[in-house]
């Protein structure tokens, strides 16, 4: 974390310094599991079809476990494969004793059913943490392995804040993949939660009770500076390319959050880029590594 800004503009929370630093405990502890067990963890990444962004993704989820220390297995199945052939995958990798966690890329291809695919992973190797065996034991406060992206942001708000209790905490959003776990996670850590999406009514009065915001809409430059109580914790899970200009001719990454007013209100505030997305891959590692530790029999190391 850094306070790049002058006084009176809120602190950067730099994710992608603490994901850097979370990889390098993660490439510590893969040494160590690896001279514990006498092989490496291991992480299979199951690609169906030839979705651009997604073999981009796929292809640095491979290059990002090798460069920590853990196998990479890399299973690229054309885009016509069938519901039945996916599934075999997903049951060979779950009986595979030198893979530690299974990730199917999503979306898959429209002919197949997502949600079957993702309920056959077994739970103990499902380092995405979408099975309902994994959303069931989160919502339960029970130990397992909890979605990446909201886990990320989680780390980020207890490095800035240290204890979260009692907190206001309003999360912008309802997915499986970020919402819903996100307020769990914080109802977790003993925030007053409130979960809003896009059926609140007067969502700029809710925001504005928020110690802690996080926005995951896919909206670009939603959430405005007159949202947010001063002094507030802004994390930005959005995503979003705005369309190309002259001045920046791919299209300018947004979050979710109109970043140059917010900042300017908010105490601390994740950029985009280089706020929440590079903590998804370094979260992704260490489930994957938390999982090898338990398929051994073994404790996982608290720092992870
Ligand atoms: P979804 O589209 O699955 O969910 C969006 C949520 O936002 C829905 O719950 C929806 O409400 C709510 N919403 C939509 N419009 C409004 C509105 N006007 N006011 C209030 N709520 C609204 O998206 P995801 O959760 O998958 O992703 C959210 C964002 O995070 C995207 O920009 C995505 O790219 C990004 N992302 C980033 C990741 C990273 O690594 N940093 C990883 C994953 C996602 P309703 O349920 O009522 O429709």
């Amino acid at each position: 974390m850094s306070d790049a800004f002058p006084a009176s503009t809120a602190a950067l929370i730099d994710g992608k310094a603490f994901a850097a630093g979370l990889r390098a405990k993660v490439a510590i502890h893969a040494a160590a599991f690896e001279a514990q067990s006498g092989r490496k963890a291991g992480l299979a990444v199951v690609l169906v079809g030839e979705d651009p962004a997604s073999q981009v993704y796929v292809r640095s989820k491979g290059k990002a476990t090798v460069e920590c220390g853990m196998a990479s297995f890399e299973h690229r199945l054309p885009a016509d494969t069938t519901q039945a052939d996916l599934i075999a995958l997903v049951d060979q990798l779950n009986a595979d004793g030198a893979v530690d966690g299974i990730l199917v890329q999503l979306p898959l291809p429209g002919h197949l059913d997502e949600q079957a695919v993702v309920e056959r992973i077994s739970p103990t190797k499902d380092v995405d943490g979408l099975t309902p065996v994994s959303t069931g034991r989160l919502a339960l406060g029970l130990p397992g392995l909890v979605p990446c992206t909201p886990l990320g942001s989680l780390m980020l708000l207890k490095d800035r804040l240290g204890s979260l209790s009692g907190l206001n905490a309003v999360v912008i959003g309802r997915s499986i993949l970020v919402g819903k776990p996100m307020a769990q996670l914080l109802l977790g850590e003993s925030c007053t939660v409130t979960i809003a999406h896009s059926r609140t009514k007067d969502l700029p009065q809710v925001v504005r009770r928020a110690d802690i915001v996080v926005a995951a809409v896919g909206r670009p430059e939603m959430v405005k500076a007159d949202w947010i109580k001063p002094g507030a914790t802004v994390i930005d899970v959005g995503i979003n390319r705005l369309p190309p200009t002259e001045t920046s001719p791919k299209g300018k990454l947004v979050g979710d959050v109109d970043f140059a007013g917010v900042r300017e209100v908010a105490g601390a505030i994740t950029p985009v880029p280089g706020g929440v997305g590079p903590m998804t891959i370094a979260v992704l590692l260490r489930n994957a590594l938390v999982a090898a530790y338990r398929n051994a029999g073994l404790d996982a190391p608290s720092e992870l």
